[in-house]
């Protein structure tokens, strides 16, 4: 069977960045996959309501609540992201995402350590978190390579 794959819906280019400014990620892997019907997206942030543009989110590293520049406690709506992105995989089956890294909803090896002074720590977003507590597997723009050669051993074994 062919493994489906979670995707961060601002890979694909949709409105739903913090700052409203679309980036797409331009990669042969990711428009192939779309060209074999793999990708089901989602923003995690947009999916619990939250607006476009927003004002930026960090995980506050001491008390790990997800606090705006302004100092709103976001912490359940990027619960409640995760929770929806979750649904999604189960639905369709998924094991596998590719995820924004860095992002405090979708980051997978890196985070912004809470202080919006642009200094980056170790760290996973929230519905990275969850989807990893689940088994779900999460990569990055980074990592797309080795989300490749997992998706073929899988597709072949699967
Ligand atoms: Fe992209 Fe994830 Fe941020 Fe939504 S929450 S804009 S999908 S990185």
């Amino acid at each position: 069977t062919i493994n489906k794959i979670l995707v961060s819906a601002c890979f694909l280019g949709d409105r739903v960045r913090y700052n409203g400014i679309v980036k797409t990620l331009e990669d042969k892997l990711l428009l192939q996959w779309q060209q074999q019907g793999r990708l089901i997206s989602i923003c995690p942030e947009v999916i619990s309501g939250l607006p476009v543009p927003r004002p930026p989110a960090e995980i506050n590293q001491t008390t790990k609540q997800v606090m705006t520049i302004d100092s709103v406690d976001v912490t359940e709506q990027f619960n409640e992201g995760a929770q929806k992105a979750l649904l999604l995989c189960q639905r369709h089956n998924i094991s596998f995402a590719l995820l924004k890294e860095s992002s405090p909803s979708c980051g997978s090896s890196s985070l912004y350590d809470g202080t919006f002074s642009q200094q980056k720590i170790k760290g996973e977003g929230v519905t990275t978190q969850l989807l990893r507590k689940n088994n779900i597997e999460v990569y990055s723009e980074v990592t797309i390579e080795l989300l490749a050669k997992r998706i073929n051993s899988s597709d072949q074994t699967s």
